[in-house]
This record gives C-alpha cells, sequence and structure tokens, in this order.
C-alpha cells in the first residue's frame, strides 16, 4: 500500500510556487494577491480560512482577510465583491462557504469576476470546465487529480466510483476524470444518498473517492483488493481525549481499508493540503493571465 502524502506533495508544490514569486519579485514584478472573505464566525470556517492565509504568506503571496459579522446584508456582501472585483491590486479571491442563511449564496457567486474567481464556482469557470477549456478549476478536485498526476496513479479505462455529488467536490471531480486526460479517461459511476446497494458498487470500483461527509462510511469489506481510495472527508467528530474536544475523521475507515488498498489518502494530510495549494496554483495563474 502507496500513501498518498498529500501534506509532503503540498509542501513540494509549495516550493515551486514560491519560487515563481521569488522570480517575479526579481523581475520586478507585482506579487500575487489573494483576498479570502470571511462572513460569520463558524469555527471550521475560519479554521480553513485561517490556513488558506498563512499558506499565502508561506509562498510569498500578499493576502487579506476580509471578516464580516453572520448579521452583514446581501447586500453589503455584495458591495465587498464588486470593490474586489474593481481592485486592481486583487489577482483573486474566495468567499468562504456556507454563508449565513439569509444570504443567496448563488446570487453572490454570480456577482464574482469569474476572471478572479480562483476557487471555480463561478458558472462561467464551471462551463469552462465542462468544455474542457482554460479555466479555474475547484480546488478540491484539482487537488485530487494533482495528487493523482504526482504519484502517477493510473487511471485509464479505471471504474471510479465517487460517493457524492455536490457541486464543490463530488460532481466536478467526476467531470474531471472521465476526461480525455491523464490523469482521467476513466469510467465514472457518481453514487448519492438515493443510491441503491452502494456497497456492491463500491466493491466493483477501481478507484474510490469518498465525498459524502460520513465519519468512517466506507469499510473494508465495501473495497476490492489493490483500490485507490482517496478520501475527502473532514468532520469534526467529539472527543474528550483531545484538547480541542474533537478529532478530525474522514469518510473511510483507514484500520480496515487501507490493508486492502494500492494508494490511499490519509485524513488529515491527504486532500486537505491539496485543496490548499490548488487554490495558490489559480491565484497564481490569474497573476500569469493577467499581467
Ligand atoms: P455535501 O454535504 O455538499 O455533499 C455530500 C454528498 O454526499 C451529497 O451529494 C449526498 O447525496 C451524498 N451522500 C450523503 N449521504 C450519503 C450516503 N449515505 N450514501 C451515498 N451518498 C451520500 O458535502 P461536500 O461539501 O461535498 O463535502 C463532503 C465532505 O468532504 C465533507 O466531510 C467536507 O467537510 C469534506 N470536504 C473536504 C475538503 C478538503 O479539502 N479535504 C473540501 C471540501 C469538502
Amino acid at each position: 500500500m502507496i500513501l498518498l502524502d498529500g501534506a509532503a506533495t503540498a509542501k513540494s508544490i509549495k516550493l515551486e510556487i514560491a519560487s515563481e514569486v521569488e522570480a517575479l519579485k526579481k523581475a520586478g514584478k507585482k506579487i500575487p494577491h489573494l483576498a479570502a472573505v470571511l462572513v460569520g464566525e463558524d469555527g471550521a470556517s475560519m479554521t480553513y480560512v485561517g490556513s488558506k492565509v498563512k499558506s499565502c504568506e508561506e509562498v510569498g503571496f500578499a493576502s487579506t482577510l476580509i471578516t464580516r459579522p453572520a448579521s452583514t446584508t446581501e447586500s453589503e456582501l455584495l458591495e465587498i465583491v464588486r470593490q474586489l472585483n474593481n481592485d486592481p491590486d486583487i489577482d483573486g479571491y474566495i468567499l468562504q462557504l456556507p454563508l449565513p442563511k439569509h444570504i443567496d449564496e448563488h446570487k453572490v457567486l454570480l456577482a464574482i469576476d469569474p476572471e478572479k474567481d480562483v476557487d471555480g464556482f463561478h458558472p462561467v469557470n464551471v462551463g469552462r470546465m465542462m468544455l474542457n477549456l482554460p479555466c479555474y478549476l475547484p480546488a478540491t478536485p484539482a487537488g485530487i487529480i494533482e495528487l493523482l498526476r504526482r504519484y502517477q496513479v493510473p487511471t485509464e479505462g479505471k471504474h471510479v466510483v465517487v460517493i457524492g455529488r455536490s457541486h464543490i467536490v463530488g460532481l466536478p471531480v467526476s467531470i474531471l476524470l472521465q476526461r480525455n486526460a491523464n490523469p482521467g479517461n476513466c469510467t465514472v459511476t457518481i453514487a448519492h444518498s438515493r443510491t441503491n446497494d452502494l456497497k456492491s458498487l463500491c466493491a466493483s470500483a477501481d478507484i474510490i473517492i469518498a465525498a459524502l461527509g460520513k465519519p468512517e462510511f466506507v469499510t473494508g469489506d465495501m473495497v476490492k483488493d489493490g483500490a485507490v481510495v482517496v478520501d475527502v472527508g473532514i468532520t469534526r467528530v467529539p472527543d474528550p481525549s483531545k484538547k480541542s474536544g474533537f478529532r478530525i475523521a474522514g469518510d473511510v475507515n483507514f484500520a480496515q481499508v487501507a490493508e486492502k488498498c494500492s494508494y490511499i489518502t490519509p485524513v488529515p494530510g491527504g486532500v486537505g493540503p491539496m485543496t490548499i495549494v490548488s487554490l495558490l496554483m489559480n491565484t497564481l495563474s490569474a497573476v500569469k493571465k493577467h499581467r
């Protein structure tokens, strides 16, 4: 079994990005500037945004964190989006999801300039991804693809079962894996909460991408020998033995599944760090595109 070490891979990609930033600096060019908008005080969102900003600093990007209370109105948020769209110093920005319930997420996402949408959530970028045109790919699916690429995991002709059909993970990773590309050329089945007999479906899969948000859902009996398993799940599970009061659990029962796999991602240290570097890669490409 080979561990798909997202933490180590992300570290080496960050070094590559940092040296590109250094070269931009030496050439007297502007360094990339990523902004992040966080509305509300959700603990997990604060952690995610915090690590994105910290990663910007690690690679030499400029970063701006805009925080607003949960009581922020939709029109106030739309005004922030308008300002970011018009700010020539900002190369790309992200809006940390979920937004408070009283804000129409689609309306705000639609207002983001697709050229600055480094999360790849704007319909223009989603559409371009569908058509295999240049675009910003959503960070988590792009991170999974990059991890498979760097470990040269064979994907051509493989049957992939993606568990989860969300717009940010399950659906886009399915699109990317069926493309005529490497990694890609897979035969993809998308499973979701209404799928019948998921157990046998998974047992026939060469590759399983688990992105459903149910801790340790994928068990040993669901995985065939030699399968590749990518665990996207991040759930905080109460754990009184931890100082924080919780531990992070993936969607895969690692202890049962790992021994049957050819490749597997750990949680933490698998897909999570790759998601963050994808965002940095998108921001770097925004700079190259515009300047
Ligand atoms: P989501 O809640 O939007 O979607 C979950 C999907 O799982 C849905 O499509 C649903 O139909 C499916 N599902 C739920 N129960 C199921 C079941 N019993 N059988 C089959 N399918 C089922 O979740 P999401 O935003 O895609 O996130 C999924 C998980 O990935 C979460 O734990 C989230 O925290 C994590 N995540 C991790 C990263 C990362 O960087 N590692 C990024 C994004 C999301």
